[in-house]
Parts: C-alpha cells; sequence; structure tokens
C-alpha cells in the first residue's frame, strides 16, 4: 500500500515543530502518513522527534514521523535529503512540502551581511529546496511556503509592485529583484530604487511572488500540484519574541488546514497568500 510523505523543513522549533506535531495529529486518513522533520541541526532536530514521538504515544497509529537533516542555505544537504527519499520510496514520493524555515535578524534590518543571510535563507533558500523536490511531488501534491504579512506588496515603491506582481515574471527576473536590493543594501540606494528597509520583508514579498510563479508555471502540468503562500499570524517563537500574541497551535492553523484540508476545497485556488485559513491580499 502506498504511504503519503510530508516533508517540514526548520522543524527543530517553533512553528515548524509545531506544524509536524498537528500534521500527524489532525490526520484523518486510511493511509499511513510519515511526516519528515528536517533541521540543520542533527542534535537539535532528533531532540524534537523523540519530544513529538513521545506526546504522540500510540493514539494516531497511521501517522509517523521520521527525521532527516536538511540546512536550505546549502544545495549540498538539499540534494542528499531528495536522494534519500528517491532510494527510500521511490522516485515520486512526496505529497506535501512545507516550507516552513526561516530567518530574521534581531539587530539592524538593513546591513549588506543581513540582507544576504536573510534572502539566502527565506527566499533562495525556500527556492532550492521547492525545485530540487519538485520532481519528486505525487499527483495532487502541495507545497506550502510560509511567507509573512510583512511581505505584503505595499512596502514597495509603485514602480516595484509592478515588478514583482507582473503576471508574466520569470523566476529568473525573481531573483534578479532580490539581488538588486541585496546589492542596494551595499551602496545604500534601496531607497532610492523603491525598496524599505525591511529586509525580512523582502525576503517573504519573494516567497509570495515565486508562489504565484510556480503556481502559473505548473497550471498545466498532469501532476496537478497547489502552491501556497501564508503568514502563521503573529506568533510567540524564538523570532517574534515574547510580545507576540499567537501561540504556537494557532500558528499552525493555517499551514496545517492547506496541507490537509479536502482537495475540493484549495486546489483550485493555486498561488494565492492566505491568512487565518482565507485567501487574502497580497
Ligand atoms: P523560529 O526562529 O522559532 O524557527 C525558525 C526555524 O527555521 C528554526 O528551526 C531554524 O533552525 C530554522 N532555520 C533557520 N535557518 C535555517 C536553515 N538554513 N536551514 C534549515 N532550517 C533553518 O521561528 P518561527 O517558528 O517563528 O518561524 C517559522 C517560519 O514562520 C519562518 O519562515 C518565519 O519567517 C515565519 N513567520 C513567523 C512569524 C512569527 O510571528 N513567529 C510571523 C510570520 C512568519 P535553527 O534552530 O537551527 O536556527
Amino acid at each position: 500500500m502506498s504511504i503519503k510523505i510530508a516533508i517540514v523543513t526548520g522543524a527543530n522549533k517553533g512553528i515548524g515543530e509545531g506544524i509536524v506535531l498537528h500534521l500527524a495529529k489532525q490526520y484523518k486518513g486510511d493511509q499511513k502518513f510519515l511526516i519528515y522533520l528536517t533541521s540543520r541541526s542533527e542534535d537539535l532536530g532528533k531532540a524534537t522527534l523523540e519530544k513529538i514521538r513521545a506526546e504522540l504515544g500510540s493514539k494516531y497509529p497511521n501517522s509517523e514521523v521520521d527525521y532527516h537533516q536538511l540546512d536550505v542555505t546549502k544545495q549540498s544537504s538539499i540534494d542528499k535529503l531528495a536522494e534519500y527519499l528517491k532510494a527510500k520510496h521511490g522516485n515520486q514520493c512526496v505529497d506535501i512540502l512545507v516550507n516552513n524555515a526561516g530567518w530574521a535578524s534581531k539587530g539592524p534590518k538593513v546591513d549588506y551581511e543581513i540582507a544576504k543571510r536573510t534572502i539566502g535563507t527565506n527566499y533562495y533558500g525556500l527556492k532550492n529546496v521547492t525545485f530540487t523536490i519538485l520532481p519528486l511531488m505525487k499527483m495532487c501534491g502541495r507545497i506550502i511556503n510560509i511567507s509573512s504579512t510583512s511581505g505584503k506588496l505595499k512596502i514597495l515603491s509603485p514602480e516595484l509592485q509592478k515588478k514583482y506582481s507582473d503576471p508574466n515574471l520569470t523566476v529568473e527576473e525573481l531573483d534578479k529583484l532580490q539581488d538588486t536590493f541585496i546589492n542596494a543594501v551595499k551602496d545604500n540606494t534601496f531607497e532610492q530604487l523603491g525598496y524599505p528597509a525591511q529586509t525580512y520583508g523582502v525576503s517573504k514579498v519573494g516567497v509570495i511572488a515565486l508562489t504565484k510563479i510556480l503556481a502559473r508555471d505548473y497550471r498545466h502540468d498532469p501532476h496537478n500540484l497547489f502552491f501556497a503562500a501564508l503568514c502563521p499570524g503573529w506568533i510567540r517563537t524564538d523570532m517574534a519574541g515574547p510580545r507576540a500574541t499567537g501561540t504556537i497551535d494557532e500558528g499552525v492553523q493555517t499551514p496545517v488546514y492547506l496541507a490537509l484540508t479536502d482537495e475540493s476545497r484549495v486546489t483550485s485556488n493555486s498561488g494565492e497568500f492566505w491568512t487565518r485559513k482565507t485567501i487574502d491580499i497580497w
């Protein structure tokens, strides 16, 4: 009997950890459901795996959680995960990819090294994981990208809003827009070019733009893939800090809904940006 497989990135803590736990708890199917908890630190990820397995106990017999290392900023690490999945489960084995891993500076918001790291993790890391895992996606596979309301178009100048939301935008052109921001931070010309003093926001605008490009480019693909970007809310984690108003259980609601809800409810809306389980304006 075939099994259902999900991958969650950056799942050793925070919202990613919560997504793994709730996918396992909320899954109601008859097939076995195998969720890969992935993290860049193997020690931290395996400790979280044990914690989740202890919490699940034997109450969810169709759900199983396993571990694989994944640093989204290292193509060699992404390739190792893909090779492992192919060897263990065959060529088209992945049903759900939740691109959750993310990074935000707690210090200055616009600095060249910080811009490289933030866009490198949140945009390029997510993009590279997606393009490597896409060939492994099964029929009706779902790619769920954690973005943020900080990635709304309004943070950009009107000219840049047009460029990022151009319905004919390609991935290469989007890469250029993201790289232009990084270089403009170095030259301190980002404001002249219409970018905000918000590196994290620019990285998350890129995530939503990429989600829309993929939905458009894959709309005639016979696999009938579904792409979504979402904001989990303002959630108390190491990233958002103790003042954030939402709990992790609240933060996982939208991604888990998009990953597990009946196909008829979501799949005709590929490429949208979601908050609180509903489609939001970008
Ligand atoms: P946390 O800082 O608690 O968790 C971030 C996770 O991403 C950690 O597991 C971290 O691993 C991982 N990560 C960072 N860099 C990499 C990498 N190179 N490879 C693999 N994993 C990596 O933050 P949250 O749980 O709050 O954030 C989860 C997602 O939700 C992020 O994409 C974030 O931008 C988004 N988000 C969060 C909001 C909030 O209010 N909390 C609001 C809007 C969006 P490590 O422990 O090794 O650093």
